[in-house]
């Protein structure tokens, strides 16, 4: 089992504070859904798990099976099995899935390797992408195409979701693109997250559709208010967000704002 602990989480943007204590304790095998109004700290919660530059961690500590994660590099945190689909995620042109994702693959299968170092060989990395991507009912054509570039909000899901099944890493966090996703596209992310086998990762699912926690589940959800998650329950507190927002939250919780 593995355990990815966060505890007392302050995490600071410049000069503000936004995460002020934040408690979470994800193990693997479990989705969890986090939830709360727009600028509630939920991104940043996933950017700081990362190690993006701009997060300020000030106080707390984030372990992964007891290792300091906050001691690690970004690409260190990649390597020893976090991952996380950004909200926006960057555009690399001239740099096609195919390869940037074998890449990706061979540090996470490989966390010694130095750069410069043997990739995985070509043709056992193709046969293992045609698999994955038929398996994800995916266009082998889409592999060819350039990072992020140019991709519809659908696209770069089906690109996360690729991303997911190639690096099997032990820890996601899944941020909701910001560019509105049609009802089947939705479907087919949250079938395919099905198929890749949730409860071969510990899941943190940052979304405002409902049908992606519909095919997944979550054990737990979790919502954040002001840079604290102010409530914990199951999925029926995910339905009762989705269908009624966040008016009980902000009245029972008028402090954390
Ligand atoms: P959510 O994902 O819940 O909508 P965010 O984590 O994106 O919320 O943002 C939380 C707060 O932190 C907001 O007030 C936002 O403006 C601020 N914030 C986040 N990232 C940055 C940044 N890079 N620069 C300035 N402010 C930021
Ligand atoms: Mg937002
Ligand atoms: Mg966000």
């Amino acid at each position: 089992n593995h355990i990815l602990k966060i505890e007392n989480l302050h995490v600071s943007v410049g000069d503000k504070p936004i995460l002020r204590g934040v408690n979470l304790t994800i193990n693997h095998g479990e989705t969890h859904a986090l939830m709360g109004p727009n600028g509630s700290g939920k991104s940043t919660l996933g950017l700081a798990i990362m190690g993006h530059p701009g997060y300020e961690v000030t106080e707390g500590s984030i372990t992964l099976d007891g290792e300091d994660v906050l001691a690690m590099e970004p690409d260190e945190r990649a390597r020893v099995g976090i991952f996380m689909a950004f909200q926006r995620p960057m555009a690399i042109p001239g740099v096609k899935m195919a390869d940037f994702l074998r890449h990706a693959t061979t540090n996470v299968r490989n966390p010694e390797r130095k750069e410069g170092e043997e990739l995985i060989p070509m043709r056992e990395f193709r046969k293992e992408l045609k698999e994955k991507m038929a398996h994800l009912r995916m266009d082998v054509e889409f592999a060819r195409r350039y990072v992020n570039d140019g991709f519809s909000g659908g696209e770069m899901k089906r690109a996360e979701i690729l991303q997911l099944a190639m690096l099997q890493p032990k820890f996601a966090v899944l941020d909701e693109t910001d560019s509105g996703l049609d009802a089947d596209a939705v479907r087919l992310a949250s079938e395919s997250i099905a198929d890749i086998g949730r409860e071969k990762m510990g899941l943190l699912i940052i979304t405002h559709h409902d049908k992606l926690l519909v095919h997944n589940p979550p054990e737990f959800t979790h919502v954040m208010l002001g840079g604290r998650l102010v409530e914990t329950g199951g999925k029926e507190l995910a339905v009762e967000l989705h269908e009624h927002g966040y008016d009980r939250i902000r009245k029972a919780y008028p402090e954390a704002e």
